[in-house]
């Protein structure tokens, strides 16, 4: 194919994708499929056809500028309403002359009041995308998760475990979760058995992979996943973002198919910062505001989002997305937690016969795991809130053997990464494993979890990446613990015949001792 078939088969497709989404109308918003036909104006403005007859109405009680006053405009402006009417009928023109006679003596246009060239501005500042997708009537609403493909929780969590390293206990319950969740999306059961929704609320510090377990589910589902942060959200009206712009995220994410889009996760990270805020004698606007205005969102309701924009103004479109079939999962380091529950497991234990000693819970590690709903609740979070999130999971923070094997596990894992990159120079990387625990132990005293792992391994990679394509005779490096603690060097083969020297002397070595 020449290079003119390519370009014209690309046209062909955009065109054809274009003819799937529907044009609004840019004063009352209303899609091609509720308004009629639209009016093309320059600048990709469409307007309904009310629209436009309530805009020349208005123009026309004010004359705007004289300009109907001009028969050529006044011309153009009939055809555009009536493409049957070709020449201005004879009585409107006597209608019009009467009139001018009578405006002769009103001041003509606004007075100080200067009008805007609407194109002026239609280049900048408009968020481009502002269709939405045709639904045709009567095209059944196929769902795009079929009972029969939905994965068991154990293939789920075999997927899962393919990139995430350890919270066995979390990968399974998520896993249930995400099955029970899709299973009641695929049947609809709108029966006498209504299967209840069940959005998941996990619990676990920052760096142990919340938003990771989250990405790879999504992934390996190929549903849309929106990803919002909950410190930004605000009571609609305030400063910030309004709550259901964590929708229209989602719509953004399905590439504005409000079908798909119902059908998607939206993952709210940090959501213990919307906890009720202690003591405060002014309007919570950020904390318990925003959980009273998840309610509705988190239990399902046909919400109105802007498209293509975080907030609703008059400038952007909305489309109508029932959130009855997006699964919200929201995770949250909920910081001081941890405190709560072990008064509360010292108070249990300091009755009675069983009395225990009160300092048992201090050294017990995973107590995030023996978290109740009451515990969540005395943290701030609003009953009505909590009971909508029914699943609730927590994930253990990262130990060192857990870092470990998160540097050179996972599908993607970062050892690996940087093994391939340097493979292209034909250079071989290698980690002892002394040096792998040495990159633990660092990460593991910045108390950011597996996120400190890349930001250590970057630092001493440098050097590397800058040295090695220097010189094309090495053939190996192998990184050791004195390398990463700054003690000494990193251990460099140079190639010989296709052998590394390093192999070469140790082999000499071994049969010198033989
Ligand atoms: P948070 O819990 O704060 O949301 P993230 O999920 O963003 O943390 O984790 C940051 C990065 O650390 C991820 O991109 C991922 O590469 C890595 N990571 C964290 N936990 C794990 C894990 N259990 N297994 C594999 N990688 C992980």
């Amino acid at each position: 194919m020449s290079d003119m078939d390519y370009r014209d088969s690309d046209n062909q497709e955009s065109e054809n994708k274009e003819k799937e989404y529907e044009d609004v109308c840019f004063i009352c918003r209303r899609p091609e499929s509720k308004a009629g036909k639209m009016f093309h104006l320059p600048n990709n403005i469409c307007v309904c056809d009310d629209c436009m007859h309530k805009t020349m109405d208005a123009v026309s009680q004010y004359d705007y500028q004289g300009m109907l006053n001009n028969p050529a405009v006044f011309n153009m402006l009939n055809n555009q309403f009536d493409n049957r009417q070709q020449t201005p009928k004879a009585d409107v023109l006597e209608e019009q002359a009467e009139e001018e006679e009578k405006e002769k003596k009103i001041p003509k246009g606004f007075p100080n009041v200067s009008f805007i060239n609407l194109s002026d501005f239609m280049n900048d500042g408009i968020p481009k995308r502002q269709k939405i997708k045709k639904k045709s009537p009567d095209e059944k609403v196929k769902p795009i998760i079929d009972i029969k493909s939905i994965p068991a929780p154990h293939k789920i969590k075999a997927q899962l475990d393919q990139y995430v390293i350890g919270q066995e206990y979390a990968k399974k319950v998520i896993s249930v979760a995400v099955y029970n969740h899709y299973k009641r999306v695929a049947t609809g059961t709108m029966d006498e058995i209504e299967i209840e929704k069940s959005n998941i609320l996990m619990i676990g510090p920052t760096g142990s992979g919340k938003t990771y377990l989250v990405k790879t589910l999504a992934k390996l589902l190929d549903v849309p996943l929106a990803i919002a942060d909950a410190t930004s959200l605000t009571e609609a009206g305030y400063i910030g973002d309004d709550i259901e712009s964590v929708v229209s995220k989602l719509l953004a994410a399905a590439d504005n198919d409000v079908d798909k889009a119902e059908q998607g996760i939206i993952f709210i990270d940090e959501i213990d910062k919307i906890a009720k805020k202690k003591n405060t004698t002014s309007r919570d606007v950020s904390g318990e505001s925003v959980q009273q205005g998840m309610l509705k969102l988190l239990e399902g309701a046909e919400v109105e989002v802007p498209v293509g924009a975080n907030s609703k103004n008059a400038m952007v479109p909305l489309a109508t997305v029932n959130t009855r079939n997006i699964l919200f999962i929201c995770g949250g380091a909920f910081p001081d937690l941890e405190e709560i529950i072990k008064q509360r497991l010292r108070k249990q234990t300091s009755i009675g016969f069983t009395a225990e000693l009160k300092d048992k819970w201090d050294k017990e590690k995973n107590i995030l795991s023996k978290v109740t709903v009451e515990d969540i609740r005395n943290f701030g979070m609003i009953p009505e809130f909590i009971g909508r999130l029914p699943v609730v999971c927590t994930l253990e923070g990262l130990n060192r053997d857990m870092l470990v094997r998160i540097l050179k596990e996972p599908k993607n894992a970062i050892l690996k990464q940087y093994q391939k990159l340097l493979e292209l120079d034909e250079v071989k990387l290698e980690f002892t494993d002394d040096a792998l625990e040495a990159i633990a132990e660092k990460a593991m005293k910045k108390d950011t979890g597996a996120r400190a792992l890349r930001s250590i391994i970057e630092e001493f990679m440098l050097d590397i990446m800058y040295e090695i394509p220097k010189d094309d005779n090495i053939g190996r490096v192998t990184i050791t613990r004195a390398y990463i603690e700054g003690t000494g060097g990193p251990v460099i083969d140079i190639r010989s015949n296709g052998y590394m020297l390093g192999d070469m002397e140790k082999l000499n070595q071994i049969e010198s001792k033989d």
